[in-house]
């Protein structure tokens, strides 16, 4: 194996790759605004970079990147491209299909959009389940990173959300020629305690969708939920250390205790 790219190798190498190995990682995610300092194609850089990583760390291939989500409410601003959850659905359904076709056995799912891109994949991944036996797992960083980020996370409750501090922190390390951070502003809201979007706040929580007629003004016309101004690389790097780690692990297992039996592998027609 060449590269831990599937796209960058030879159908020989992955042969022979499937004759060892049956894990492969597929990073997902979205291209929408990500507030004045970050780059709109933020979640996707951070499911690639981590997917990566983790590949070299582990000796696993990856799939080619799904660069597109489900961001309705980000149409509010310009740049942002969303697909139908329905299509999300499709897309990961059509390409682990093929990858299960061709024997992988455990996928690896990294999504860098958090919980919009959500119910899409996990729809994909439990019809691919039952009928496939294959074993899938979507990781997101907010979650397989929520000890870590509890414990580095600077800002107020409320100051991770969106292009907050974080994914900010997380951007200035793996990609700190796309930041820039003197148009980098807080927007931190009075919200009823049950409508807490940060992660690593704990409590009593519900569902409301945003409403993209209203998203620029919530986001205070730049996009921003959350504390962007307290991030720094430093942080940036030990929270991608750890992410980096803790999938890593996941691969180890999944590779190495989780047992598979393929049934109706199927080109998707
Ligand atoms: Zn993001």
């Amino acid at each position: 194996m060449n590269s831990v790219w599937l796209q960058e190798n030879k159908w020989k190498d992955v042969e022979n790759y499937l004759q060892k190995r049956k894990t492969i990682i597929i990073p997902v995610g979205s291209v929408e605004q990500h507030a004045k300092h970050l780059p709109l194609g933020t979640d996707s850089f951070v499911a690639i970079k981590l997917a990566e990583d983790v590949a070299k760390e582990t000796g696993t291939l990856v799939a080619p990147p799904l660069w597109l989500g489900w961001a309705p409410h980000h149409m509010a601003f310009p740049g942002t491209i969303t697909l139908r959850p329905e299509t999300l659905t499709s897309l990961l359904y059509d390409v682990a299909k093929s990858l299960i076709y061709h024997g992988f056995e455990k996928l690896v799912i990294i999504n860098g959009h958090r919980e919009a891109n959500l119910p899409p994949l996990k729809t994909a991944v439990t019809k691919l389940r039952n009928e496939t036996g294959a074993f899938l797992t979507i990781v997101d960083p907010f979650y397989i990173g929520s000890e870590i980020g509890k414990k580095i996370k600077k800002s107020e409750p409320g100051g991770v959300g969106h292009a907050a501090e974080m994914e900010t922190s997380h951007m200035l390390h793996i990609h700190p020629d796309l930041c820039d951070m003197d148009q980098a502003v807080k927007n931190v809201a009075e919200n009823h305690r049950y409508f807490s979007h940060d992660p690593f706040v704990s409590g009593d929580t519900v569902f409301s969708p945003s409403d993209v007629h209203e998203y620029r003004s919530k986001t205070n016309h730049v996009g921003v939920v959350g504390d962007p101004t307290v991030s720094n690389k430093e942080n940036g790097k030990i929270y991608h250390e750890a992410l980096v780690h803790n999938i890593s692990d996941l691969v180890h297992h999944c590779e190495e205790n989780i047992q598979v039996e393929l049934r109706n592998k199927e080109i998707p027609l």
